[in-house]
C-alpha cells in the first residue's frame, strides 16, 4: 500500500506533476484491453532510468507494489494492480536515442509506439519487422516485456529476435545492462532473452537496442477466399510445403469477417467462408514468381476469388480491416474471451476442427482469426454471461482448447502472455518442476516480490 508518505517521497523525485493519487487518473490506468480492473493507490511517470532506479530502491524498501506499464494494451492483465500499489508508465521515456544506418541497430526508450519507430527507420531505408496488430498505440517496451508477435512473424520472428540489448532497472533499484550493441555476444547467460516475455515481472526495461533489416524493395499483399475454413486451413499447408515464407499469412473466418465487413467495403462474396491475407516482400522479381505460384498451389483448395491489392493504399485498407477485427469483435461481445493459442502450423486444420466441436458441444460460437503462417489463433469465445451458468461452461470451453492444443504440441499462448488471466491454467502447460525454476529465477531477482507481484504463477 503506498502510503501518503509514500506518495510524498515519490513527488520529490519526480516532481508533483509527474505523480497522481486523483481517483480519475487512477481510473485510466486501472484496465488494460481485457475487461478486467484493479485501481492502484498512485501513478507516476518517471522520464530517467535514474528515476525508476529511486522509485524501486523506495517500493522495495517500503515493500510497495510497483506495477510497470506502457501502453495499457495488453490483453492479459499483465499491466494491471491487482492488490494495490503504485504504477509506472513508461510513456515520458519516448525517445528514439539514435538510428544507426551504418550498423543498422535502433536504440530506443522502452515508450517508444511501435508504428512511430517503424516510420522513423523505414524513412531511411531500414525495416523494423515485429508488426502486433496494436502497433500503433503499444509501446515497444510492453512488446519486449510481452515478447510481441505479429503478422511478419512468420517469415522474420517475434520481438526477441531482434532485441540485441537493455538496459534494466531490477527490483532492488540496481541497473543493469544486457546484452549490447553487437550482433554475437555470449559472455554469461543471455538475460536478454530471460527478459524478453518477462511480463514486467523481473525488472523494468528503460533502453533497448534494436536490430534493423534493409526496408524489402517491394510488397504485395493478396487476398484468397475460400468455401471452406479446410480449404484456407490447406492452403497454409500447401504455401509452406511449396517452400514458399511469406511476410504474413493471416486467417480470418467467416464470422470474424462478417464482424468488420460493416466498416470496410472489402467485395468479399457471400459464399465466402474464410479469407487469407498473404503479403509478400522482397525483391520484385522473386514477388512476382512466388505470388504465381502461390495461387497455382491454393486454386485446387475451393478458392472463390484471389486478387492482389492494386495499390499500397488498398493494401493498407486490408490491413486495417485485420487490424479491426479484435475491438470490432469486442464491439459486438464486450465480455468476449479471447485466447491466442498457437499449434505447429501443419496442425492447424486440426486445431480449427476441434474447436468448431468444442462450440457445438457447449453452443458457445467461437470465432477465429488469426496468424496462420505461424499456427498462432486467435480464439474468441463470443460468451453472454446474461444466460445461467454461462461463465463456467466459457472456462471449462477453454480448458478443452487449451488440452486440445497442447495435445496437438502447441501452447496456450502464442504472444499475448500469461499476466493474470492465463496464470490458472499454466500448470496445463509447465511441469511444477519447470514452475519451480521459474519461481527461483524471480525470487532471486526481487527477492520482496515487489515488482508485479500476482502475474504469470498461479496463486
Ligand atoms: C487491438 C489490439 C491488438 C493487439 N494485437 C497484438 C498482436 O498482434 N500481437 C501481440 O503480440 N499483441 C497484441 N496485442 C496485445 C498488446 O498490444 C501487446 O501485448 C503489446 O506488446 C503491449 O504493449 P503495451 O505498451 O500496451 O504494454 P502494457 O499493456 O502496458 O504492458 C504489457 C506488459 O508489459 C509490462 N511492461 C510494459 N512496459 C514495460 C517495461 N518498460 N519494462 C518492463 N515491463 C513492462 C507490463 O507490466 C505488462 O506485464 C493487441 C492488443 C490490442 C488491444
Amino acid at each position: 500500500m503506498a502510503t501518503a508518505g509514500f506518495v510524498r517521497e515519490l513527488k520529490r523525485m519526480v516532481g508533483n506533476d509527474n505523480v497522481t493519487v486523483e481517483t480519475q487518473d487512477l481510473v485510466c490506468y486501472s484496465y488494460d484491453a481485457t475487461q478486467m480492473e484493479y485501481l492502484p493507490d498512485a501513478v507516476v511517470f518517471p522520464a530517467t532510468a535514474d528515476e525508476v532506479s529511486r522509485i524501486l530502491r523506495l517500493a522495495n524498501r517500503e515493500k510497495v507494489a510497483v506495477f510497470p506499464r506502457g501502453a495499457g494494451s495488453g490483453f492479459s492483465g499483465g499491466s494491471l494492480p491487482k492488490g494495490g500499489g503504485v504504477v509506472l508508465v513508461t510513456t515520458r521515456m519516448n525517445r528514439i536515442v539514435k538510428i544507426d544506418t551504418d550498423n543498422l541497430i535502433a536504440v530506443v526508450e522502452p515508450g517508444v509506439v511501435t508504428g512511430d519507430l517503424q516510420d522513423a527507420v523505414e524513412k531511411v531505408g531500414l525495416f523494423y519487422p515485429p508488426d502486433p496488430a496494436s502497433l500503433r498505440f503499444s509501446t515497444i517496451g510492453g512488446n519486449v516485456a510481452e515478447c510481441a508477435g505479429g503478422p511478419r512473424a512468420v517469415k522474420y520472428g517475434v520481438t526477441k529476435d531482434f532485441v540485441l540489448g537493455l538496459e534494466v532497472v531490477l527490483p532492488t533499484g540496481d541497473i543493469i545492462t544486457t546484452g549490447g550493441e553487437t550482433y554475437k555476444g555470449v559472455v554469461g547467460y543471455d538475460l536478454t532473452k530471460l527478459l524478453c516475455g518477462s511480463e514486467g515481472t523481473l525488472g523494468i526495461i528503460t533502453r533497448i537496442v534494436l536490430r534493423l533489416l534493409p526496408l524489402p524493395e517491394t510488397r504485395t499483399t493478396m487476398l484468397a477466399v475460400f468455401d471452406s475454413i479446410d480449404g484456407a486451413a490447406g492452403a497454409v499447408a500447401a504455401i509452406i510445403r511449396g517452400r514458399i515464407i511469406p511476410t504474413t499469412l493471416e486467417f480470418l473466418d467467416h464470422s470474424a469477417l462478417r464482424c468488420v465487413e460493416g466498416e470496410f467495403s472489402l467485395g468479399i462474396p457471400s459464399t465466402a467462408r474464410a479469407v487469407l491475407l498473404i503479403e509478400l516482400d522482397g525483391e520484385k522479381e522473386l514477388v512476382e514468381k512466388q505470388a504465381a505460384r502461390i495461387g497455382d498451389l491454393i486454386r485446387p483448395l475451393g478458392l472463390v476469388e484471389f486478387k492482389a491489392a492494386a495499390d499500397a493504399a488498398e493494401a493498407e485498407e486490408l490491413w486495417k480491416a485485420r487490424r479491426l477485427v479484435s475491438p470490432a469483435l469486442r464491439k459486438v461481445n464486450p465480455d468476449k474471451i479471447n485466447e491466442d493459442i498457437a499449434v505447429p502450423r501443419s496442425r492447424v486444420p486440426d486445431i480449427i476442427r476441434r474447436i468448431d466441436q468444442i462450440s457445438e458441444k457447449y453452443g458457445i460460437p467461437i470465432i477465429n482469426f488469426g496468424h496462420a503462417g505461424d499456427g498462432n489463433i486467435h480464439v474468441n469465445i463470443m460468451i453472454d454471461r446474461s444466460k445461467p451458468g454461462a461463465s463456467e461452461k466459457a472456462e471449462e470451453a477453454v480448458r478443452e482448447i487449451f488440452r486440445a492444443t497442447l495435445d496437438l504440441g502447441g501452447t496456450m499462448s502464442g504472444e499475448h502472455g500469461v499476466g493474470l488471466s492465463k496464470a490458472p491454467y499454466i500448470p496445463m502447460e509447465l511441469s511444477g518442476e519447470q514452475i519451480a525454476a521459474m519461481k527461483a529465477i524471480k525470487r532471486a531477482l526481487d527477492p520482496n516480490n515487489i515488482l508485479n507481484p500476482g502475474k504469470i504463477f498461479p496463486v
